[in-house]
């Protein structure tokens, strides 16, 4: 693998970072373990481009893996956050702040009577999961393979192969009983869910889907399967969780769940909530959330909670989240697709651009994209780490895993975008030529 940009002060910072940190990383996927080479050290970075520690200037289509909905460092929020922050950095104690972030969401997720902030989407889900099974006073949990809802203990568990079966833990320290009253559906499969529902449902708590998964690649579902969800949860007397931390205000006409006409119990909520700072969400109707202490019994808490900092920083993102905002967001879709479908075509090369507003992904394969894990193929890595090196030499950062998304921004312009298509368009030249 050649290397042709700089990354010496990347490298030997990655050296150090290694003798005190985890792998040098405090989130796994940071670690550029499926892709060529070091994790790129950032120095700081403004809209659209990050700078590194080696001075090479990069377009960023990973926006922190989702919250920078504008950008990194956008004036206003910034201004915002350092107006609050002479007024104290953290209350402990109620504050305007947390009022008005509510009625933001509020607007959006118009299910919710009321919500609750905690600190980042984990506890978002791991907190609605609580309440749900306090509310249904039942323990078990449906989940989807595919969809990633943090790194809550009930939640890291995949399916087996075949019928949905009871999960078998994704990482050890979590014990049996723990994942044994979680049970994993295939996406995209009504059948499998009905099942289940056949079998346990008067122990089903609740089904959490993210109803756009989004950490499997894209794996868009019908509404028709979200809306049978719905009506099984009805007729069983379980909850519908939607898992909104990356689809939540991305889209133009609210929540993705009201885009598909079906309406969960409770949403929970991150990422560009809190603006590049550090905010969960979950809400629900008055009657589920008056289960959750101090006027109910189930307990929930946070010393951080609802952080001023935070819910300036979340106030001033879902201000700047007006209808112009979210057709820009639109265009910059469109220039995409009209730019890099073409370059793939004209390669002939076996990846399909999937995108949904400002969510986009590079998927292996051809014909229409997957909506299931299991439909996406397992050599995906391959193709994708040179992929990722061409276009990083060549100043465009995607997300150094296969499995990840691309986001688009406020700040990105119609020219980091082509420049992307054009970069490319070399690279898979280059690339048809060696082979
Ligand atoms: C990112 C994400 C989470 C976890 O949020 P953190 O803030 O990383 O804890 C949960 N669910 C979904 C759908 C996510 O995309």
């Amino acid at each position: 693998m050649v290397f042709i940009m700089k990354r010496t002060e990347s490298n030997r910072l990655h050296e150090t970072a290694l003798e005190h940190l985890v792998g040098g990383v405090n989130s796994p996927v940071r670690a550029f373990k499926s892709v060529h080479g070091n994790p790129i050290y950032f120095e700081r970075a403004s809209g659209a481009i990050v700078t590194d520690v080696d001075g090479n200037e990069l377009v960023d289509f990973v926006q922190s893996w989702g919250p920078l909905i504008h950008g990194h460092a956008h004036p206003k929020i910034l201004e915002k956050v350092y107006q609050k922050m002479r007024d104290g950095t953290s209350f402990g104690a109620p504050h305007l702040g947390e009022i008005e972030l509510a009625r933001h969401v509020k607007r959006r997720f118009d299910h919710m009577d009321m919500v609750r902030f905690v600190s980042s989407g984990t506890e978002a889900v791991m907190s609605a999961i609580r309440l749900a099974r306090g509310y249904t006073k039942r323990e078990i949990l449906v989940k989807f393979d595919g969809c990633y809802h943090g790194h809550v203990d009930s939640l890291m568990v995949k399916s087996g192969s075949g019928l949905a079966t009871f999960g078998i833990a994704n990482s050890p320290g979590i014990p049996k009983d723990t994942v044994a009253t979680t049970l994993v559906a295939p996406l995209d499969d009504v059948g499998a869910v009905e099942y289940l529902f056949e079998e346990h449902g008067d122990e089903i708590a609740a089904v959490v889907i993210e109803p756009l998964p989004a950490n499997n690649g894209l794996l868009i579902q019908s509404g028709a399967f979200l809306k049978r969800l719905r009506s099984l949860c009805d007729q069983h007397g379980a909850l519908l969780i939607f898992d909104e931390v990356i689809s939540g205000f991305r889209f133009k006409h609210g929540s993705y769940g009201q885009m598909c006409g079906v309406t969960p119990d409770i949403s929970a909520l991150g990422k560009v909530i809190g603006g590049g700072l550090p905010v969960g969400a979950y809400g629900a109707r008055r009657e589920i959330m008056e289960n959750l202490s101090p006027l109910g019994p189930v307990y929930q808490a946070g010393t951080l909670s609802g952080n001023p900092l935070a819910m300036a920083a979340g106030c001033k993102t879902l201000e700047l989240l007006d209808g112009p905002a979210y057709d820009y967001l639109e265009s910059l879709g469109k220039i995409l697709d009209e730019n890099i479908e073409p370059v793939l075509a004209k390669h002939n090369y076996p990846i399909r651009l999937v995108r949904l507003g400002s969510l986009f992904w590079f998927s292996p394969g051809s014909g229409d994209p997957p909506k299931r894990a299991d439909q996406i193929s397992n050599d995906v890595g391959i193709f994708y780490a040179d992929l990722h090196h061409g276009l990083l030499e060549r100043g465009y950062m995607l997300a150094p895993s296969a499995y990840e998304i691309g986001f688009l921004s406020t700040a990105h312009e119609e020219i980091h975008i082509t420049g992307m298509a054009l970069a490319l368009d070399e690279l898979l030249t280059e690339m048809g030529a060696e082979s």
